[in-house]
């Protein structure tokens, strides 16, 4: 819980961009101190999104969109092993089905050199089919870029939490800030339900909440627009359609709807492009998703919507002038926005950590190394991909990798538990299914879901009444079922 002690830096929410600013001011001998209103990070758009690591080459250059999508995508690949993440570098292609369409992937083209994007090529049509035989009989070629991948988006933003936290940064959940103090022009701190916590400076990665954080200061500089996305992910069968992501030639609102594979083995397709009202509204609908079905059969006809497991939205934060807001506040003293982090937010997370970092600097916060900084994440058990030794060498040393609580992803009691006592560790149900995949096969937990509940119950030491599926309130057992809520005592 916050203490009194003056903190140097106050990070405001705990989604990719928060996570990896964390990290990176955790290289410095700092008191930094991440907030997230909710019981989990990445919950928000982190968790919904194409989770696509971009090449680059679709924003306009010299943007900050542009700069630190070409630097994210370069730092995202040096820091996969450090941090164990969930990425492959799978390329993609942006598909052209007519004349005017070649005409612009031909200027995407040139886009990406300006950008600095690294490996483009225009394909032949016969080129393009040859890396994806299902694309539409209209193909007429496309853009290919091999420094585009898949990702963890979740995984990402937990893996660089992780990492902060290990190396000083203090992460507090359920942690809401809901007033700024501001004194002379300046920062003084923030205030949360726990109490008031004194601080030199905040910077404001609240996504689609950044206008609300940045009001909360006396700064109203800018406004967030909700652009709603909505996706419809399909079971591992599926995904033999297609191996790199596949993009439509993009419009003017969006990249388009694309068909991509996920780095666990799935297939989504998505997003379409619908504003909307409320900061919290990700709802789907049927419209949306016949929307987005329509859209992908042009790119690869025949989608398997039958295999479909589940449906989700995510909100970009679309900012005025369409730019990142990355800088000071032109407001309150000691106030630093990561604002507007609509795509490519997710690849850019890395560089736009480094920005911040560096307008700290030039805003007069000291930053002496810190000696003891460790850039590597421990290394995490995946039963699923052990071979049979290690499995049974695994299950000798701790029975509980001998039970598979999620049958459709292989996942045992021993990752659910490790997940749990993690630093910065699972504490609701969809906490330890982004953390171990139990819950995201085909059957979405309904199998696993209760044993999952109980295990987090044991484990935590609470009633199987008080365990949450995911946010603040969503109790999953109104009262204790014998059997479906056990799990044997250890
Ligand atoms: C449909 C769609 C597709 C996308 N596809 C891609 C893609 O393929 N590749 C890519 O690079 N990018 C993509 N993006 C963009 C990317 O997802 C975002 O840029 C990124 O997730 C934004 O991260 P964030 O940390 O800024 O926001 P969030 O993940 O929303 O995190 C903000 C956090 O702040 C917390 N918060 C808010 N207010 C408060 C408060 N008062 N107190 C405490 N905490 C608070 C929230 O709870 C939340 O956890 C996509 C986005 C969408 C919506």
């Amino acid at each position: 819980m916050p203490s009194n002690d003056r903190t140097d830096v106050i990070i405001v929410g705990g989604g990719i961009v928060g996570a990896a600013i964390a990290r990176e001011l955790a290289k410095y001998d700092l008191n930094v101190l991440l907030l997230e209103r909710h019981p989990d990070l990445a919950m928000e758009t982190t968790k919904a999104n194409s989770a696509i690591l971009h090449a680059g080459f679709d924003a306009s250059p010299g943007s900050l969109k542009a700069l630190l999508n070409v630097r994210g995508n370069e730092l995202f690949r040096q820091l996969q092993a450090d941090l164990g993440l969930e990425l492959k570098l799978t390329g993609s292609l942006v598909v052209a089905t007519s004349a005017a369409e070649m005409d612009a992937i031909g200027e995407l083209y040139s886009r990406g050199g300006e950008n600095g994007v690294p490996g483009l090529k225009i394909l032949s049509r016969e080129q393009v089919l040859d890396i994806e035989p299902n694309l539409t009989e209209q193909t007429l070629g496309a853009l290919h870029a091999p420094t585009a991948g898949i990702i963890s988006p979740f995984g990402a933003a937990l893996a660089f939490a992780e990492n902060a936290a290990l190396n000083g940064v203090k992460i507090i959940r359920e942690c809401p800030v809901t007033a700024i103090a501001v004194t002379d022009g300046r920062i003084a701190g923030v205030h949360t339900p726990h109490g008031f916590i004194a601080a030199r400076f905040v910077v404001n990665a609240a996504g689609v909440g950044a206008d609300t954080v940045s009001r909360l200061a006396g700064d109203d500089s800018f406004r967030i627009k909700p652009r709603k996305g909505e996706y419809l992910l399909f079971d591992k069968k599926a995904s033999c359609l297609v191996k790199t992501v596949v993009f439509p030639t993009p419009t003017k609102v969006s990249k388009g709807i694309l068909v991509s594979p996920t780095v666990h083995g799935n297939m989504f397709v998505g997003p379409n492009a619908l504003d909307c009202r409320d900061a919290d509204d990700v709802d789907t609908s049927a419209a949306g998703l016949a929307e987005i079905v329509a859209g992908a059969e042009k790119l690869v006809p025949g989608i398997p919507v039958g295999a479909s497991i589940t449906q989700f939205a995510g909100l970009r934060a679309v900012a005025d002038g369409g730019d990142f807001i990355i800088g000071p506040s032109p407001a309150v003293g000691g106030l630093v926005h990561a604002a507007g982090i609509q795509s490519p937010g997710l690849t850019a997370a890395p560089a736009i950590a480094e920005r911040v970092a560096a307008v700290l600097r030039d805003l007069g916060l000291e930053m002496k190394p810190n000696r003891r900084f460790n850039p590597v994440n421990p290394p995490r058990v995946l039963f699923s991909e052990l071979d049979a030794a290690a499995r049974q060498a695994l299950i000798r040393e701790n029975p509980l990798y001998g039970r598979v609580i999620c049958r459709c992803e292989t996942i045992t009691e021993g990752e659910i538990v490790a997940a749990i006592h993690s630093v910065c560790g699972a504490r609701t149900v969809d906490g330890v299914k982004r953390r171990t995949r139990a819950g995201m096969g085909r059957c979405q937990g309904g199998f696993c879901g209760p044993r999952v509940t109980a295990i987090l119950a044991r484990e935590l030491s609470l009633p199987v009444t008080a365990v949450r599926k995911d946010t603040v309130g969503s109790y999953l057992f109104f009262d204790k079922i014998p059997r479906l809520c056990e799990v044997d005592s250890r």
